[in-house]
């Protein structure tokens, strides 16, 4: 489903972010990236939806070699890639429905999004995703009334509605305190097994990784250094 073959990025600046990564990940995985800071787990992750370009290598996404995609090709790309991050990136001002429902639907006009203008079946999609992350009660509530583990649910809904195959989530926990953060990877853990999406997490809290994960894949400046079965971790990594 995600291959990297050779993969370098290199930043404009010289600094080698990637060096040589090889890695291929299954339909259905769920992954943790783990790593200290600067490691590169950011940049890795961010190479799939082409939110950064890879340097040199190849790089394939459901048998397609994204490096070469263009316009049409990078979007068709993110409609299969639900991307979350640390800070959420919702709009608070409004509703948390409707933060599910302009982005549920790719390419929506902009007047639809302004006047509010949803179908039944849009609608009806958006509630069973904040149902599935257990927030259906909040749906007409304003986003800036939420807690931060109900926000990242939020978002985590809005992902869904959007129904990808595959899941980038940049350190989704990292600001939450460690019982919500504990909720949102078993909200991660039950998506990836009800749905059958692959879930790709970059986590610095190894413990977390450990306890919710699959499979570990440990990077250190650029490289891989660790690839295997959670249970199978040991103190070396
Ligand atoms: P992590 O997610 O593991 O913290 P990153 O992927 O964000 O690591 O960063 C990997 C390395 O690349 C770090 O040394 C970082 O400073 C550097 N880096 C990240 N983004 C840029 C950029 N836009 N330009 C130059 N260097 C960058
Ligand atoms: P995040 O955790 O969201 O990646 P960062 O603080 O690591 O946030 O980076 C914020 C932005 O700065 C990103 O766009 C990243 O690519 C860029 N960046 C990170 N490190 C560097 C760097 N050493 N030089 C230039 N840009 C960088």
């Amino acid at each position: 489903m995600i291959e990297f073959k050779q993969v370098k990025k290199q930043y404009p600046n010289g600094l080698l972010a990637l060096n040589e990564i090889n890695l291929q990940i299954e339909q259905g995985e769920f992954v943790a990236i783990i790593g200290l800071s600067g490691a590169g787990k950011s940049t890795l992750i961010r190479c799939i939806n082409r939110m950064h370009d890879i340097t040199d290598g190849s790089l394939l996404v459901d048998d397609v070699e994204i490096s070469t995609l263009k316009g049409k090709g990078i979007r068709q790309l993110r409609r299969n890639i639900g991307m979350i991050f640390q800070s959420f990136n919702l709009v608070t001002r409004i509703s948390v429905i409707k933060n599910v429902l302009v982005s549920s639907v790719p390419e929506m006009p902009l007047w639809r999004k302004v006047l509010g203008v949803f179908t039944e079946e849009e609608k009806k999609r958006a509630l069973m995703a904040l149902d599935r992350v257990g927030i259906l009660d909040k749906a007409y509530v304003r986003v800036d009334q939420l807690s931060g583990g109900q926000q990242q649910r939020v978002a985590l809904a809005r992902t869904l509605a959007q129904n990808p195959k595959i899941i980038l989530a940049d350190e989704p926990v990292a600001s939450l305190d460690p019982v919500t953060a504990n909720q949102v990877m078993e909200d991660f853990r039950q998506i990836n097994k009800e749905l059958n999406m692959t879930v790709l997490i970059n986590i610095h809290h190894v413990e977390l990784a450990l306890e919710f994960a699959n499979r570990v894949i440990g990077i250190r400046a650029g490289e891989i250094v660790y690839d295997g079965r959670a249970e199978d971790v040991t103190d070396e990594v």
